[in-house]
């Protein structure tokens, strides 16, 4: 089945050089490598931490492609784009496997943002999860008013917000599908009944993990009768969630939002013996997914379209090019295997610069308005070039956030550390529609808590644990029926003069997505590398902390020059999962590059 898909084998030589790693032979992404865990991060909390890297090559087709994280969720979308679905079916059918078989990151418990190109217009769908009715900015505090520690709040019932998968996928498909709903649940059906090897990553995040077996159920699944995890390798079968499947590929979402499951995730979340949380079934019955304006900023002779609020990521992205296109970053491409150091400099000093306006004013804009009540002020050219003017040749430490043009809002400053899990898959069909889709469950195997064969998300933790500062209320505290604040970052890139859709890509990260997805927009639109590339290149930095540098990919020689310009350097584990699609000319001829990152089992497929 993968005939069709050309692997690139110079990409990787090219690939190896910019990455500063030693030449590996192409393989064909047919099957992830196993490999060690690399050594854990000192000081972060990276709950889905690192299992490996595996060289990818790049993929090249013509007429369709698909990426995605696992090589079965990515082949359930290849063989939906062979019978002629479109971009939101094939998302469809790769959300459902990598909810069997990828239940660390996503899954129909959890939420996601679907960005959308139809060949004219952009939509951004908000499938986020919502806080039950009965949530208050005291729900992740202890009784003396304290943020409590944050994976107390993560496992169990208190973390669980009202799933928003289904609905968003439910009303995409309304507007862009073209196979029936039902036979898009069939590849993931057929895998749960019949089995699927356990991947190595997921067998490698089972032996790290915690607090998944204290649940009842995820113990009798992910665990042998002795607590052992299920190995690399091992058929897992999945009945609950075959039925649960079958079930809302016949009757639809209503199943899942308006029935036993929904009575199911109430019970699981009520009953939780040490940490019961407050969602009801009344809540996911309530539950409705949004179509939204995307953030479209002009990024030099580029369109870039990003996740708007309740995700902090499309206005950081705009924000941190906006920046950037003043310092003409071009002119620091990776050269000769290196980063660098004006590059990664220049980066930073934006990220941090974003970052600090993101932790103020950014939450769902359904409860809490921008500065100015839209995006405008946040992205304004002038704006950004007097936040441009703040960065130096020397680091600035941590950056202040500024008051957009006209607008005083005094909102106190966001606490979450969202951590890093989650799943990202990019999607163009035979018609030239396309979707970026980021996915979640939050953080690894979300609350821990499994019913009906799925995992519920602990997305209410993507809250600020406190409520209030000296300067007011947080922005992004808890509300009833609010979206957390996320910083997934789907995005799609066009050229403006053409208006020709050029890229879509996206990962996971927590926080870090903005930096990851940063890196690949400079990587490609600045540096002229193609999307594998750009995807393989070192992560690197600032969430307004540290300069954040991946261990075991960059020199020596970078970290002493940011010094020198007086960065506080971490070097540290950084595990993204990016994917992406690129417009791309190999030998006068358009085609459709794509790209899966070589830190997780991402693959890409298509003719
Ligand atoms: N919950 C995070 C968010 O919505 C994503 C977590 C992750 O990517 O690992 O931004």
């Amino acid at each position: 089945m993968h005939t069709r898909v050309t692997a690139i084998a110079f990409a990787v030589a090219l690939l190896a050089g910019c990455a500063n790693r030693p030449v590996q032979n192409a393989a064909p992404a047919t099957a992830p490598a196993a490999a060690p865990a690399t050594a854990p991060a000192t000081g972060m909390q990276a709950p889905e931490a690192a299992s490996g890297w595996s060289e990818k090559p790049g993929w090249t087709a013509k007429k369709f492609m698909v990426a995605a994280a696992n090589p079965l969720a990515t082949d359930a979308g290849y063989q939906v784009l062979r019978a002629g679905g479109s971009a939101v079916d094939a998302a469809i059918a790769v959300q459902m496997v990598l909810t069997l078989v990828e239940p660390q990151s996503s899954g129909i418990g959890g939420g996601a943002f679907l960005m959308h190109y139809d060949g004219k217009t952009v939509k951004a769908f908000d499938g986020r999860e919502t806080a039950p009715a009965a949530a208050t900015d005291k729900l992740f505090q202890t009784p003396e008013g304290k943020a409590m520690p944050f994976i107390q709040g993560v496992v169990g019932g208190r973390s669980v917000g009202a799933p928003g998968v289904l609905r968003m996928l439910e009303m995409a498909h309304k507007q862009y599908g073209k196979l029936p709903w039902a036979s898009l649940f069939q590849p993931a059906i057929k895998l749960a009944e019949e089995g699927f090897a356990v991947s190595p990553r997921l067998a490698s995040l089972l032996k790290t993990e915690q607090y998944l077996k204290k649940d009842p159920a995820a113990a009798a699944y992910f665990y042998d009768k002795d607590g052992n995890p299920r190995p690399a390798g091992y058929v897992l079968k999945n009945p609950q969630l075959a039925k649960v499947l079958r079930d809302i590929a016949t009757g639809g979402p209503d199943v899942f939002y308006k029935g036993q499951i929904a009575r199911d995730i109430e019970a699981k979340v009520k009953t939780h013996p040490t940490n019961p949380g407050l969602l009801t079934a009344t809540d996911i019955a309530g539950y409705q997914a949004k179509v939204r304006e995307p953030i479209c900023t002009d990024y030099k002779s580029w369109t870039v379209c990003g996740m708007p609020p309740p995700s902090s990521g499309g206005i950081a992205i705009a924000q941190m090019l906006g920046m950037l296109e003043t310092k003409n970053i071009g002119r620091y491409a990776p050269k000769d295997g290196m980063l660098n150091p004006e590059g990664v400099h220049l980066f930073s000093e934006a990220g941090r610069l974003a970052y600090a306006d993101r932790g103020r004013y950014v939450a769902d804009t359904d409860f809490v308005p921008l500065p100015g009540n839209s995006v405008k002020p946040l992205l304004d050219k002038t704006y950004l070039a007097q936040r441009a003017a703040l960065i130096t040749d020397k680091s600035m430490g941590q950056a202040k956030f500024g008051v957009p043009p006209g607008v005083n809002v005094a909102w106190g400053t966001d606490t979450s550390p969202e951590l890093p899990c989650t799943s990202h898959i990019s999607i163009v069909d035979a018609n030239g529609d396309a979707i970026s889709m980021t996915t979640t469950v939050e953080d690894v195997f979300g609350s821990r808590q499994m019913v009906d064969g799925f995992i519920l998300n602990n997305q209410l933790t993507d809250f600020s644990f406190d409520a209030v500062d000296a300067n007011g209320p947080v922005a992004n505290r808890v509300e009833p029926g609010k979206r957390p604040r996320s910083s997934m970052a789907p995005t799609l890139v066009f050229d403006k003069a053409t208006k020709k859709l050029v890229l879509s890509t996206g990962s996971p990260g927590g926080s870090a997505i903005i930096n990851y997805v940063g890196k690949v927009l400079v990587g490609t639109l600045d540096w002229g590398l193609n999307v594998q590339q750009a995807i393989s290149l070192p992560n690197f930095g600032s969430r307004n902390g540290p300069t954040e540098l991946e261990q075991g990919h960059v020199s020596e020689a970078l970290v002493e020059a940011l010094k020198a310009k007086g960065h506080n350097v971490r070097v540290m584990e950084q595990t993204s999962g990016l994917q992406g699609i690129m417009r791309t000319k190999i030998n006068g001829e358009e085609v459709w590059f794509g790209g899966a990152d070589p830190r997780r089992e991402g693959i890409v497929m298509g003719d």
